[in-house]
């Protein structure tokens, strides 16, 4: 059985008009069956995939500004234009989208470190609810609790953040508190993909106007519930164990915690925040923490 969130047949890339093309900045490696087909490809093209490629772990060799050296002058793909998009290697053909192998299931999902697909989820203002693509699934009571979780989530008769420890109490933890300054010092110790984080980091030491923008957000609360949702669907089910369910509930709960921060901090020194800041915010999260395993763990591993 395969499942999907019922937005996610909506997805397009936006290609060259993409601001964080993943083309940039992030190791793209190769899977064998694809590195054994592009050696046998001829032509310049040929030549190219030749001499751009690390052919001893397969993946190609970043060029300047850590851009893929197939990613033209106009962020379009040389290897879809000379061979099309069947010829890309598994991790180009399935970005952003995600894949989790449960022992009944697979699920699926888009990435919210893509920015087309962090403006999708945040612009679906009904309860989003969740795809089953074939059998019956199994009596399963991890997925009982998450499904429970969505619910709660959903229950706009709650401010999220009440939604959100009310789903930390069904999960069994009524004591998780955030300390946003003490996470930004926590987040300024991470890895980093783009310096620009770091001062999105640095708003968070500044005063914040949290009431301000909780004023200024009332009609759009909705995004955050689409954020938790998100990340409750993509980590809470394929933890190893229990405990480690409850862990990537808080996870949820503090990512939010931090993008709904960040994005106050923003309102506080602009004295406003366009949808498409607040879908950069959260794109710019996901692709520093959650895309990260290191800092996804470090943190994860933490609470
Ligand atoms: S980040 Fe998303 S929108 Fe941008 S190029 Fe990649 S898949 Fe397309």
């Amino acid at each position: 059985m395969t499942v999907y969130p019922d937005y996610y047949k909506e997805f397009e890339c936006i290609k060259g008009e993409c601001r964080h093309n993943c083309c940039i900045g992030w190791e793209i490696e190769i899977d064998s069956d694809t590195a054994e087909k592009y050696k046998s490809v001829g032509g310049e093209l040929g030549d190219r995939l030749k001499r751009c490629i690390d052919w001893n772990e397969p993946c190609f060799i970043l060029g300047e500004n850590e851009r893929c050296p197939f990613l033209n002058g106009d962020n379009l793909c040389d290897i879809i234009i000379g061979l099309g998009e069947d010829k890309l290697c598994g991790i180009c053909a399935d970005h952003p989208r995600f894949k989790n192998e449960l022992p009944d299931r697979t699920e699926i999902g888009l990435g919210l470190c893509c920015e087309a697909a962090a403006d999708l989820i945040l612009r679906q203002k009904h309860k989003v609810g969740l795809v089953l693509d074939g059998d019956s699934p199994c009596d399963d009571s991890i997925i009982n609790l998450r499904d429970a979780i969505i619910d709660t989530l959903q229950d706009r008769e709650f401010s999220v953040f009440e939604r959100l420890e009310n789903m930390l109490w069904l999960c069994g933890e009524d004591n998780f508190v955030v300390d946003i300054k003490n996470w930004a010092d926590r987040l300024y110790n991470l890895e980093r993909l783009d310096e620009a984080w770091t001062n999105r980091i640095n708003t968070l030491k500044t005063p914040i106007d949290f009431e301000g923008y909780a004023d200024y957000i009332k009609n759009y609360e909705c995004e955050y519930e689409q954020l938790a949702v998100y990340f409750i669907y993509r980590h809470f089910a394929n933890a190893p164990d229990g405990d480690s369910c409850i862990k990537r509930a808080k996870f949820a709960a503090l990512a939010v915690n931090i993008i709904y921060a960040l994005g106050a901090a923003e309102f506080t020194l602009r004295g406003e925040l366009s949808f498409d800041r607040r879908v950069d915010i959260a794109r710019a999260f996901s692709s520093e923490i959650e895309y990260s395993d290191e800092n996804l763990y470090t943190i994860i591993d933490s609470l």
